[in-house]
């Protein structure tokens, strides 16, 4: 929660931005769940922050606030609390198994120590006793201080092996944290915040291995139309759907992610405009080709349709330059009457 919606519900305003949360919720045909709750609270508690200015955007555009919608705003402005949570928790775990480790391995050395004296002490006694009971003397103190430096040795393996095991498992699961945190939970595609981290990346080794790289970005036409015909639930089928098409034909080095509520961006590195317009039309005909069921009741849903558009990079284009020309191109498909791709290349040439 930012900073200043924390202070204001702690205000005598609190009551007040609750109320029109729920009102303003009502009015958008929102469910009042506990996450679109506290995603009005965000929005009217400060409405020129970035998650207000989206979902401004977004009820302009008669965006439907489907589950996956939401999740997928969450995932995007909330704050993390439990991420956050979820690092702390391993840190203490962490913590926890090094003091262990440490505390064994101190006390091993002492061990250590203490046996090194013990073997000084019996070379000295052995160059001086003669007697056969004294060399027994020193032979069972031997015996005695080997057993438990043995033991001791024995004991840090133990811990020392728990702590590698428990050390692995929280090493797992952060990563699968880290992997939840970049995911769009719907459609198991890349989220906005992963993707717009990959394409800087992607970006840069263009740049540095001098090789073509194109983005595409696609939108299910008349989306809308078809989430307030079939309902939200039958409108995250179809998102999950159209998704499951796009990663198919997007293995690595291709990332793809769902970008906006119904649009999804592709990364193609090293692939010029020309294989990746070919690969749009496979995924669109794909797409095209099957007629849906809406799961609950059998009706017959017909096909959904994509428009895509895509732009190759030129050497040195930032990220954000890049996705308004594939955004050009993917608004001229719309505009020739959906259902296509378009090359934003030859729309350039065009112009
Ligand atoms: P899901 O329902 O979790 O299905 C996952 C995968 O299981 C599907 O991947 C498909 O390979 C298989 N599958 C599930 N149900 C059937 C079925 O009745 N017949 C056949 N032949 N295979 C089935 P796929 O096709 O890539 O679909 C991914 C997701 O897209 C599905 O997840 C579902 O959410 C949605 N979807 C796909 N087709 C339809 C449809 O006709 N109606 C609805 N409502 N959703 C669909």
């Amino acid at each position: 929660m930012t900073g200043q919606v924390q202070t204001t519900l702690r205000s005598p305003e609190a009551f007040s931005l609750a109320r029109r949360a729920v009102e303003e919720m009502e009015a958008a045909h929102v469910w009042p769940t506990p996450l679109n709750f506290e995603l009005w609270v965000h929005y009217l508690g400060e409405p020129e922050g970035p998650l207000g200015q989206e979902m401004r955007r977004l009820l302009a555009d008669g965006t439907v606030f489907s589950e996956g919608t939401s999740e997928m705003l969450a995932a995007e402005y909330l704050p993390r609390g439990r991420l956050s949570e979820e690092i702390r928790d391993a840190g203490a775990v962490l913590n926890r198994e090094l003091s262990t480790v440490s505390e064994a391995i101190a006390k091993a050395q002492q061990s250590q120590a203490a046996y090194g004296q013990t073997l000084a002490g019996a070379s000295a006694h052995l160059e001086t006793a003669s007697e056969p009971t004294a060399l027994l003397g020193v032979v069972s103190k031997l015996t005695k201080a080997t057993t438990q430096v043995q033991a001791e040795n024995a004991t840090l393996e133990r811990r020392l092996e728990s702590s590698t095991k428990e050390v692995a498992r929280l090493r797992e699961h952060l990563e699968q944290v880290r992997r939840d945190a970049m995911t769009d939970a719907l459609t198991n595609l890349a989220n906005r915040k992963a993707f717009d981290e990959e394409l800087l990346r992607a970006c840069d080794e263009a740049d540095k291995k001098r090789q073509p790289m194109t983005l595409a970005v696609l939108d299910i036409d008349h989306f809308k139309r078809f989430n307030d015909t079939w309902g939200h639930q039958t409108g995250d089928q179809v998102l999950r759907y159209v998704a499951s098409v796009i990663g198919r034909v997007s293995k690595a080095p291709r990332v793809a992610a769902r970008y906006g509520g119904e649009e999804f961006a592709v990364i193609f590195p090293g692939e010029s405009a020309a294989v990746v317009e070919a690969a749009l039309n496979s995924i669109r005909v794909e797409i095209g080709a099957r007629a849906l069921r809406r799961r609950s009741t059998n009706d017959e849903l017909g096909a959904v349709t994509i428009s895509a558009g895509l732009a190759q990079r030129q050497p040195g284009e930032s990220g954000a330059d890049l996705l308004g020309r594939a955004d050009e191109a993917l608004y001229a498909s719309k505009r020739a009457g959906r259902n296509k791709v378009t090359n934003g290349e030859r729309l350039a040439e065009a112009a």
